[in-house]
């Protein structure tokens, strides 16, 4: 049986530790995994981030190229006097809006969207002193407000380069980030995945042991154990005190090994007394006439005879007679039990059988008390029932002896009942208890030692149990059980 701690340690037995190394296992790959992935995945969005800046860089870059053209052509415009380059002009001031627009798109931060509001704005501003006061001026060949006008325009357009090249510069150092980020990962990513190459196949190696070690080879062993039963080792027994299922598994084998041996023994004991029974069986039925005819002759003789002859004739009388209690015993244990179950008074039976016992003069003789308390009722055979507690109770005064006292106790009970025989005799030696219901065990020097083999097969005729203890007190006690109703007929 196991205590609670150990049945909690088999709760946590082989079963539960192989999933949680199992689950290890797997976690570890899982995590690898994930870890892969998502640096696989910064990685690509830091190069793709890189690449938005490159491009931010790169139209940056076409926008201050861009201003310098609209620029140029705002020059030649003064310095040719006339309006000639006023389409080009239109198609650069264009291309400067539509690079604006784009250098929009990848300025993220607040300070690079104030940097382009401003190039906007200026860009407005550096078109209207264009349109509206340059242009006029110049088709005037108003010199002075040409020079101012084209300073204030210088000014704007100054402010535009400076923009864009500080748009520049940040997304140039931007860039320089995300690689030194993209370096880091990279790096990152190298780390894990050499330390995942190392370490998951030792992780793999360790839970393989482990299933070595824990399932493996009490499994082996279980194997090897199981192979030597069936070569009909039954001796084979696991010495094992693992807390886990296999240690139940080989606990239990070793208890059935057990049961297999006794229970072969059993059987071949039974066996060996039923072929012993037959062969009795067939002898005594043999036997008993011819014990008659001799029995009857001796008694008819030694009426005739007198003297030493007479004497001789007794003791041939008297030892034919032990013979046919044999025989009569040895018939007893053979025949099975014809009739079908009446009800059976327990308790007058006991009367009945120690009144038939009183007939004899042995409790007399022995100056032996008997008792009999109780009552009980069952099924059964009355007369093989009273045979049982006839030799019961004549053993135990003739082991009670003089002054010695019996008591016999009836206990009925809805089930069944009992039947007790007790006396205070000198009890049972270890070799008596073990022996006394074999056929042929006796002590005594007249004793046919077949009363309690009988009396064991009629008990079990009724699907009953008899047995027998020591007292502490000294005596010995035998109990009958009895169901109410003996299984199938007896
Ligand atoms: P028998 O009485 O012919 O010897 P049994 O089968 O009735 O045969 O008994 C077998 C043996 O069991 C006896 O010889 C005796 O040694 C032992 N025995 C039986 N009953 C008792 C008892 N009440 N106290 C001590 N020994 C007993």
């Amino acid at each position: 049986m196991l205590n609670g701690f150990d049945q909690m340690r088999t709760t946590f037995g082989t079963a539960k530790r192989l999933f949680i190394a199992f689950t290890l296992l797997v976690s570890t790959f899982a995590v690898a995994s994930y870890l892969t992935l998502a640096h696989v995945r910064q990685i690509h969005d830091g190069l793709l981030q890189m690449k938005d800046h490159e491009e931010g860089v790169r139209v940056a870059l076409e926008l201050a190229s861009a201003v310098r053209d609209q620029y140029a052509h705002q020059a030649h415009t003064i310095i040719l006097g006339n309006d000639s380059h006023l389409p080009l002009y239109t198609d650069a001031e264009r291309h400067v809006t539509t690079l604006t627009a784009r250098v929009r798109k990848h300025a993220l931060r607040a300070d690079e969207r104030a940097w382009v509001a401003d190039i906007e704005r200026a860009t407005g501003d550096l078109d209207r002193i264009f349109r509206g006061q340059i242009v006029p001026a110049v088709l005037r060949h108003d010199v002075a407000d040409v020079q101012s006008e084209h300073g204030r325009a210088q000014a704007v357009v100054t402010l535009i380069q400076d923009r864009a090249d500080r748009l520049v510069d940040r997304f140039e150092a931007s860039i320089g980030d995300f690689q030194r980020e993209v370096a880091a990962l990279q790096t990152s990513a190298y780390r894990w995945t050499v330390f995942f190459v190392l370490f998951a196949p030792l992780l793999a190696v360790v839970v393989g042991a482990y299933v070595l070690r824990s399932v493996a080879r009490p499994v082996a062993r279980l194997q090897a154990g199981a192979a030597r039963l069936a070569r009909g080792d039954l001796d084979t027994r696991f010495d094992t005190d693992a807390p886990d299922e296999f240690g139940a598994l080989a606990r239990q084998f070793n208890a059935m090994t057990v049961a297999l041996k006794d229970h072969q023994e059993k059987l071949v004991q039974s066996e060996k007394l039923a072929g012993i029974g037959r062969l009795a069986a067939g002898v005594a039925h043999e036997i008993n006439n011819p014990l008659a005819v001799i029995l009857g002759y001796a008694r008819l003789l030694r009426r005739k005879a007198d003297g030493a002859a007479a004497e001789d004739l007794k003791v041939i009388e008297d030892e034919t007679l032990r013979a046919k209690l044999i025989v009569d015993g040895l018939l007893d244990l053979s025949r099975p039990l014809a009739s079908e179950p009446e009800p059976v008074d327990l308790r007058a039976l006991c009367d009945d059988a120690i009144a038939r016992l009183r007939e004899t003069r042995l409790l007399e003789e022995l100056g032996v008390r008997v008792i009999v308390t109780g009552a009980g009722e069952v099924q059964g055979h009355p007369q093989k029932l009273r045979q049982v507690v006839l030799n019961l109770v004549k053993n135990a005064a003739e082991a009670a002896g003089e002054a010695g006292r019996v008591e016999v106790r009836v206990e009925g009970a809805p089930d069944g009942a009992r039947v007790v025989v007790r006396d205070t005799g000198p009890g049972l030696s270890r070799d008596a208890r073990a022996k006394l219901f074999e056929p042929f065990f006796t002590t005594k020097d007249t004793g046919t030692g077949l009363g309690l083999a009988v009396s064991k097969g009629i008990v079990h005729a009724h699907g009953g149990e008899i047995d027998a203890e020591s007292l502490a007190d000294g005596g010995a006690e035998f109990t009958i059980r009895l169901p109410a109703v003996p299984p199938g007929r007896v």
